[in-house]
């Protein structure tokens, strides 16, 4: 319950607990203030999450649905988007990252009825790390874990200073911990990366790999955990003393996690680079205890990833065609889909990731017949054929996101919204086609 000051229509209320979704560290100790039905004020919310919040502070008055840039009813655009998917033969879904548990479903369950392609915005992002977890499994951990645990951590390919302002802050570096009590002086912070970064000023040891060369360095780093002696003439570009010391410093943490981001995962190697430092991972595992976890940016990728697995049995790129899953990321991803012409419509749950497509998927994109679902405050720009907007998960609806460590995340409705929910609109829609 929020505290109240006053009442009536203008009474100040304030939330406490507030789980912010911008990106995927999920902080959910924010505090947040209404006058009446408007944001006021946000606390502890960091340099990326305080301009999303000030959004809120005055939404644009967007009408909930719009067939080519007209207002109409809900009722008329859900007869629009149904009829776009009935002629469909080959639809995609994709997006799904700034939803929660219960659009992602609906968007699932819609995606099965149409026997459509499905996507999440993992594909243009951390699509290569699933698939080498695919290939090797993960030795994993909660965020919590590594507050308590983690005496050494390391960034590799990853500037979480910038992408995550409050990572260090509340989980990885910074905080005092059960078997940490000393906070940031009981751990040793490691950045490995191809430039110097905002996190590399802060790291005790900064690594600088060569562009393109982590799957090398990596291996090289296994072999020297092995025993093996490097050739003489092996060049990873990085000093060999360097790699010694590192090597060292790996095994003698009692508790040791590495963040990886994209700059590991969608440089040259994409998921080999990935599967070579799960491998390291592995093998340190033999030595001390040691974790990997990939640091999501969308604030709910991970629910993405999550009820799609549970839905179909794989976190992306699905086709549902044969009235069966068939996974194959290059095949059914949605760049590679729209690039070449495979797809005749188009359901965007969310729609700030079209600026990671290729020109070229863009380009298709504009030219199919599209539906959008997107919060009001969201601004990419792209004008769909049906477009819906839908009540924010955390502020105007209840909802569950998953964080970067994949623990579900409560999310409260705060103020009342006449919008929809990204849910009901795909509910409406899958009903209505069941008449079509
Ligand atoms: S770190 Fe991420 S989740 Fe936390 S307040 Fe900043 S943007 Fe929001």
């Amino acid at each position: 319950m929020p505290q109240t000051e006053g009442d009536g229509p203008a009474a100040t209320r304030t939330f406490t607990d507030v789980a912010c979704t911008v990106c995927g560290c999920v902080c959910d100790d924010l505090e947040a203030t209404f006058v009446g039905e408007r944001l006021t004020h946000v606390e502890r919310a960091c340099r990326l999450a305080q301009p999303w919040f000030d959004s809120l502070k005055e939404l644009p008055a967007r009408p909930a649905a719009m067939i080519d840039g007209r207002a109409v009813s809900l009722d008329e655009a859900i007869d629009r988007a149904a009829g776009i998917l009935a002629e469909s033969r080959a639809p995609l879904v994709w997006g799904l990252s700034r939803s929660s548990t219960e659009g992602q479903r609906a968007a699932v369950l819609l995606a099965e009825r149409l026997g459509a392609n499905i996507d999440t915005t993992a594909s243009v992002c951390h699509g290569p790390s699933i698939m080498a977890i695919q290939q090797v499994g993960e030795s994993t951990c909660s965020l919590g874990e590594v507050r308590n645990r983690a005496d050494l951590v390391v960034f590799w390919g990853a500037n979480p200073v910038k992408s995550h302002p409050r990572h260090f802050e509340r989980y990885s570096v910074d905080p005092a911990g059960e078997f940490i009590p000393n906070g940031r002086r009981d751990r040793t912070l490691i950045v490995v990366d191809a430039e110097e970064t905002a996190t590399s000023a802060l790291a005790d040891v900064f690594i600088k790999a060569p562009h393109g060369g982590d799957f090398e360095l990596i291996w090289a780093l296994r072999q020297l955990l092995a025993g093996v002696e490097l050739p003489e003439d092996l060049d990873v570009g990085v000093p060999r003393e360097q790699l010694q010391q590192l090597v060292e410093r790996l095994v003698s943490c009692r508790y040791g996690v590495v963040f990886f981001g994209l700059g590991l995962a969608q440089t040259s190697g994409s998921h080999a680079n990935v599967e070579a430092l799960l491998r390291l991972v592995e093998d340190l595992n033999g030595r001390t205890r040691f974790a990997a976890r990939r640091l999501r940016i969308p604030g709910d990728v991970s629910g993405a990833d999550s009820v799609l697995c549970w839905m179909t049995g794989f976190a992306f790129a699905v086709n549902l065609s044969r009235g069966f899953p068939r996974y194959n990321p290059g095949e059914y991803t949605a760049n590679e889909l729209l690039e070449r012409g495979e797809v005749d419509a188009c359901v965007l749950v969310g729609t700030e990731s079209i600026k990671d497509l290729s020109a070229k998927a863009r380009k298709t994109l504009s030219e199919l017949p599209t539906i959008a679902l997107d919060y009001p405050n969201a601004a990419t720009g792209f004008d769909a054929t049906v477009q819906f907007t839908t009540a924010i998960y955390g502020v105007h609806a209840a909802g569950t996101v998953y964080r970067m460590d994949e623990i579900p995340i409560p999310l409260r409705r705060l103020v009342a919204s006449n919008y929809p929910t990204d849910d009901e609109v795909l509910q409406a829609i899958a009903t209505r086609l069941r008449c079509c």
